[in-house]
């Protein structure tokens, strides 16, 4: 399908699951060359060469993105395969639940590190290549989505530091959209709400069974797919259009 993303290429972070994978696959059916990022490289081949087979164009990037020099060669090689990075989508995350009191302190690491930090890594080493998107790509524009979460508009009690790190992500997205939007990149926010995806099987068993089975089991959730749909409504507007802001929910949560 020629849309216009043809010609562009594309880096999504967390791709071998969930919305991420969704994301690529869709983003790929638009047009755009894919550079597929996370730590499974058998899931991110078996995706690689799924888009492939359907016509799209994909590369494989197995990377940590906590790891500041794994996230700029990942970046640095999509450049390299490519020739040029036109859209970033930061999507990688971890979300572990539970009280703040208590808490296993590695827990809040390990989130920090993804969604805050590994955000900033490529984010980073992305923007110079954005920044030259902007002024001589074929659409002479360039796209930073970052997934944020409906927890990062609304705080619940047991959520605390992924409340921190996702209003954290919002912040500095409006930041980062002042900075450059008048060199056209257009930098912006997808919140979704209850997707269903791995997120919710990395926390303990005791976490899963009070605060995420439920959910999951009174709600009909929304789809990977439903998520792709908004990064692609957002990185396929046209040049003066900005979306800094799309929140995307299941019609029954509340
Ligand atoms: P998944 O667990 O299915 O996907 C998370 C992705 O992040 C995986 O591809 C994982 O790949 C990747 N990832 C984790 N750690 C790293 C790392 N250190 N380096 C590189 N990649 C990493 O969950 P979702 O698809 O649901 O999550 C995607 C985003 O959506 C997250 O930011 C999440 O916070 C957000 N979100 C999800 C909601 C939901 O209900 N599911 C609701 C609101 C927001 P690998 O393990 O192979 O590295």
């Amino acid at each position: 399908m020629a849309t216009r993303l043809t010609g562009t290429v594309a880096l999504v972070t967390g791709a071998s699951s969930g919305i991420g994978a969704a994301t690529a696959r869709r983003l790929a059916e638009h047009g755009a060359s894919v550079a597929l990022v996370a730590r499974r490289e058998d899931r991110l081949d078996d995706l690689a060469a799924e888009i492939g087979k359907a016509g799209g164009t994909a590369l494989a990037v197995a990377a940590d993105i906590t790891d500041r020099d794994r996230a700029e060669a990942a970046v640095r090689g999509t450049v390299e395969h490519f020739g040029r990075l036109d859209i970033l989508v930061n999507n990688a995350g971890l979300m572990l639940l539970g009280p703040v009191v208590g808490a296993d302190a590695e827990d809040w690491e390990r989130m920090l590190a993804v969604n805050v930090r590994g955000l900033l890594h490529t984010t980073h080493a992305a923007l110079p290549h954005l920044l030259a998107a902007a002024e001589e790509g074929p659409r002479r524009v360039a796209d930073i989505v970052n997934i944020s979460s409906i927890a990062g508009r609304v705080a619940w009690n047991g959520y605390g530091v992924y409340n921190l790190t996702k209003f954290g992500v919002n912040g500095f997205t409006e930041s980062l959209r002042q900075e450059v939007t008048r060199r056209h990149v257009r930098v912006g926010v997808l919140e979704p709400g209850g997707v269903d995806t791995e997120l919710g099987s990395h926390n303990k068993p005791g976490i899963q069974d009070a605060m995420i089975t439920p959910f999951y089991e009174s709600t009909e959730v929304l789809s990977p797919e439903d998520i792709a749909d908004g990064v692609a409504y957002m990185v396929t507007r046209p040049r003066h259009a900005s979306v800094g802001e799309l929140w995307i929910m299941p019609t029954d949560q509340v």
